[in-house]
């Protein structure tokens, strides 16, 4: 029997196996004494940590953090690194999303594209893998993850606790064929308090819902004189409506939405807000503001006043999204998302961002760096992971960079391969969750390929 064989051979097992921990509702819930995500991601995490000593590996649990499985001897380890956490069930589902039903050739239910399906088969592909006695000289491990939907910190505490980095890996939580480059993302929040002035002031601004989410909306209440508020309703700009109010003007703006790592496909509200705004005449502190932020940010969406456009052939430019902004009369304060490609570093944008926004009086209040992710085309790891691709697709694979963060993010030397084949609609995180059968067990016979190229 060939390994692609016996990794058919165990579908029976492996759906079984699978079905059952889909039975546990493994939602982050509160944390409890051993269960730093809540018990039943515990139970998810002790159920397939049994699963795979019955099937005779060398086993782990980081703390129910994190916990692995290992196979193989030798000096290196490659690994898989996959997780149980799901996101919560929600409305819409015409199957029950913690059954693990079996019908039309599909598995139903929460977590069986992201990611207990690939992480499950990911161990019965290990199991064919020693059965088939195909001689390895590095340790395989398989890493099942607990908290990757609600902040990864799983890995950062398996780290911490110095678990041992693979030589090379991936993580079956994206899509086919491979991501060998991501972006690196930094969300940042700027405030400034100010003084107003004159007859024209701000009482209140806001705009925008998340970072990472173009604002569809932004609008501000103006204080001002009667003759003034009738000047200001005189004005016209595309999308902004200026009406006058009781206590001045009112000025809205109107955006198209879109993913934060793809802010050029939507238009921004906030900043056509701030653009309406430079035409209005402001006075002292809260003119210079505004001046500022127009021609700083305005409705840019790649940061090239801001100074930080940058550009590389295989990742593309800076992506740059305003993405909330909130103020009143004496302060106001914005979150900004952006991403540079992956073959520059913080230091490339970062301090030129941050050094425009503190000689205009303002204050990073917070700031998160996720780094970029890249492991070039010739690499072993990427050309190792497209010959498999190709072996059991007959497609052609090339890999890409995207703007995104993936799991591969959280551990050294791995990069995402895997579950969805192209072509095939994203089902994560919706409505009747399912994964087809065929396609879980080509996904298990391509991670036992994989696995075996890694680390033979
Ligand atoms: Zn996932």
């Amino acid at each position: 029997m060939n390994l692609n064989e016996r990794v058919l051979s165990m579908e029976a097992q492996l759906l079984t196996c699978l079905q059952e921990n889909l039975r546990i509702p493994s939602v982050q819930g509160e944390a409890a004494e051993d269960a730093p995500y809540g018990v039943e991601v515990r139970k998810s995490l002790e159920h397939v940590l049994s699963a795979a000593q019955a099937l005779g590996f060398r086993t782990e649990n980081v703390d129910n953090h994190l916990g692995w499985c290992e196979y193989g001897e030798g000096e290196e380890m490659v690994a898989v690194l996959g997780h149980l956490d799901v996101v919560p069930a929600g409305d819409g589902w015409s199957f029950d999303p913690w059954g693990g039903e079996i019908r039309d050739g599909r598995i139903w239910g929460r977590g069986t594209m992201d990611d207990k399906g690939p992480s499950i088969a990911a161990l019965f592909a290990l199991a064919a893998l020693r059965d088939s006695g195909l001689p390895i000289r590095r340790r395989i491990r398989l890493l099942f993850g607990c908290n990757e939907e609600t902040g990864s910190q799983d890995v950062k505490y398996y780290l911490a606790k110095g678990g041992e980095v693979p030589v090379m890996g991936f993580t079956p939580d994206a899509e086919y064929p491979v991501i060998n480059g991501e972006k690196g993302i930094i969300n940042v929040t700027f405030s400034r308090n100010y003084q107003q002035s004159g007859d024209l002031q701000v009482l209140e601004i806001h705009g925008g819902t998340a970072p990472n989410v173009v604002p569809a909306a932004a609008w501000a209440k103006l204080a001002c004189s009667q003759a003034l508020a009738q000047h200001i309703t005189q004005l016209s700009a595309p999308k902004v409506c200026f009406t006058a109010t009781e206590y001045g003007v009112l000025v809205e703006a109107e955006g198209i939405s879109a993913h934060g790592s793809t802010p050029e496909q939507g238009e921004n509200a906030i900043g056509r807000l701030i653009l309406a705004l430079d035409m209005l005449p402001f006075e002292g502190e809260m003119a210079a503001v505004v001046h500022f932020l127009a021609s700083t940010l305005g409705m840019e969406s790649d940061g090239r006043s801001a100074g930080i456009y940058l550009h590389d052939e295989v990742s593309g430019g800076v992506t740059l999204n305003w993405g909330t902004l909130d103020g009143d009369e004496k302060r106001l304060s914005m979150k900004i998302n952006y991403r540079y490609p992956v073959t520059k570093s913080y230091e490339d944008c970062a301090p030129t961002l941050d050094a425009a926004f503190a000689a205009a009086g303002f204050v990073k209040d917070t700031e998160q760096h996720k780094a970029k992710l890249y492991i070039p085309e010739d690499s072993q790891l990427v050309t190792t992971l497209l010959k498999v691709y190709a072996q059991h697709t007959g497609l052609e694979g090339k890999a890409k960079c995207i703007g995104g963060g993936t799991y591969a993010k959280m551990l050294p030397n791995i990069l995402a391969f895997g579950p969805i084949f192209p072509g095939d609609e994203v089902r994560e995180h919706k409505p009747d969750e399912f994964i087809e059968i065929p396609k879980l067990m080509k996904n298990a016979q391509i991670i036992a390929s994989a696995m075996y190229e890694m680390a033979k």
